[in-house]
């Protein structure tokens, strides 16, 4: 503990997972004598750098900048760039932790890294945004390649970024490489990478559900975040037939009963990603309520996925849900829910589902992206989505596999976190003291 004190995020994150691999190795005495849980929170690397940049007004400012190698027993690391102002070590050790159990469920050849800068790209122009990320660039650049580290979007990190990152990059090493994914289709991007993590999520309800003989059609959903994986979330549920009457951002969340349909999801998406605009706008724009701070937890729905951010389901919201019907949460963001709540959902008959089940497609597709990249050809959106569901039907049969508590009910959190593990901790055994 001392040795990552004030990590709060991180100890949280290894304290989850931690709590239920310890009875699953108790009779494993091999992965106790080369202490693999020991060995697995600690990164196998952490890079910590100065970024210096020019502002519009010709204002010098400095961000700091990280990249967590957690850990590469099953693939080069790979990970999200987050760019957030709360950006900081024991955020991205927790992200980077729990990394290493998402990609190991997807079955594809990556381990666990995440990194990001302190930066707040929200009010700057793109001319800010690509000095920051060419100073970024200009650093991190050192530290991956499309063999050993592969860097993607997170939150703050979308499109714009990514072509920004990735320019600097080819520039720097007059390389033409997979080196980041995330990229636009028309530079070596995947398709289907856009909307990978929010229809991932939707494809493992659907699994949840069909645990009930019951789908997604009809049913009333509410999301938190209005970016990239609430977007592609809400834009697959309302595909497949359910009713999504929210959505939010840090001001506050919309409530429209009459439920958000593709046309206001296109306007959602010009607000968010062109206009960087805020959520607000929606409820002016369609007639509908707008409470400002708060989290959308308290309207009545069938299914909740929490897609904005870290700790954003409390305990009080978990229970709220349950008084009011729900029976079904997948987390789409990472680490959404607090303990406390997690808590509460696994002592109820509802399904749950963590992050890294339920979001693993973003991370999946990316996967996808650097197979393409080294083949060096593209593959259509009907084959990637295809391997996109496929991915997400076998995590879901993991988690089936390995969740089972002993009195017979099924822990999606045991599922995944096992499931993730044993993949790992076999090859840290295979490859030795390292
Ligand atoms: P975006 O930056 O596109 O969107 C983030 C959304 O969450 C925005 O609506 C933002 O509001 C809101 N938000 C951010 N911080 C807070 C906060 N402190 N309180 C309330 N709302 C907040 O990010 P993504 O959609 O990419 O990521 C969302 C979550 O999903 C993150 O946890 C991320 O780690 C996780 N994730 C993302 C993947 C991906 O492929 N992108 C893959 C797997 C997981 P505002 O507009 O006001 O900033």
């Amino acid at each position: 503990v001392s040795r990552n004190a004030g990590e709060i995020e991180f100890h949280q994150a290894v304290r989850e997972v931690v709590e239920t691999i310890i009875p699953f190795i108790e009779d494993k005495p091999h992965y106790q004598k080369a202490r693999i849980l020991e060995r697995i929170v600690e990164p196998e690397r952490v890079i910590i750098f100065r970024v210096p940049w020019m502002n519009d007004q010709g204002e010098v400012e400095v961000n700091r900048g990280y990249r967590v190698q957690m850990n590469s027993a099953i693939g080069p690391y790979k990970g999200g760039l987050r760019f957030h102002p709360s950006v900081n070590l024991s955020t991205l050790k927790f992200l980077a932790f729990e990394q290493i159990f998402k990609n190991s469920l997807t079955q594809l050849p990556m381990g666990g890294g995440k990194g990001g800068a302190d930066f707040d790209p929200k009010g700057r122009s793109d001319r800010e945004v690509m000095f920051f990320c060419q100073s970024f660039m200009t650093e991190l650049f050192r530290h991956i390649s499309s063999d050993n580290d592969v860097p993607a979007g997170d939150i703050g990190v979308g499109a714009r970024e990514i072509g920004f990152l990735f320019g600097q990059y080819k520039r720097l090493k007059n390389e033409f490489t997979g080196v980041l994914t995330g990229k636009g289709a028309s530079y070596g991007g995947s398709l289907i990478r856009p909307e990978a993590t929010g229809y991932g999520v939707v494809y493992f309800v659907e699994q949840m559900l069909n645990q009930r003989r019951d789908s997604i059609k009809g049913k009333r959903v509410v999301i938190s975040g209005s970016g990239n994986v609430a977007q592609y979330t809400l834009e697959k549920c309302v595909e497949l037939g359910a009713k999504v009457v929210t959505l939010s951002d840090t001001s506050g969340y919309i409530y429209d009963e009459r439920g958000i349909d593709a046309e206001k999801l296109a306007y959602i998406m010009h607000l968010k990603n062109e206009e960087r605009g805020r959520i607000s706008a929606y409820a002016d724009k369609f007639g509908c309520q707008f409470v400002a701070g708060k989290t959308p937890w308290e309207v009545p729905c069938d299914i909740a996925l929490p897609n904005a951010t870290q700790n954003e389901l409390h305990v009080e919201d978990a229970r709220m849900l349950i008084k009011n019907g729900c029976f079904c949460v997948a987390e789409g963001a990472n680490m959404p829910c607090t303990p406390e709540a997690i808590e509460v959902f696994e002592n109820s008959d509802i399904l749950y589902a963590p992050g890294k089940a339920a979001n693993a497609g973003g991370v999946a597709v990316s996967g996808l992206e650097m197979s393409q990249n080294s083949l060096r050809l593209s593959w259509t959106r009907e084959e990637v989505d295809k391997k996109l569901k496929e991915i997400m039907l076998n995590i879901h049969s993991t988690c089936l596999r390995y969740g089972r508590k002993p009195d017979g009910r099924l822990s999606y959190i045991q599922g995944a976190n096992i499931g993730g593990f044993v993949r790992v901790a076999d090859a840290m055994i295979a490859q030795g003291l390292v």
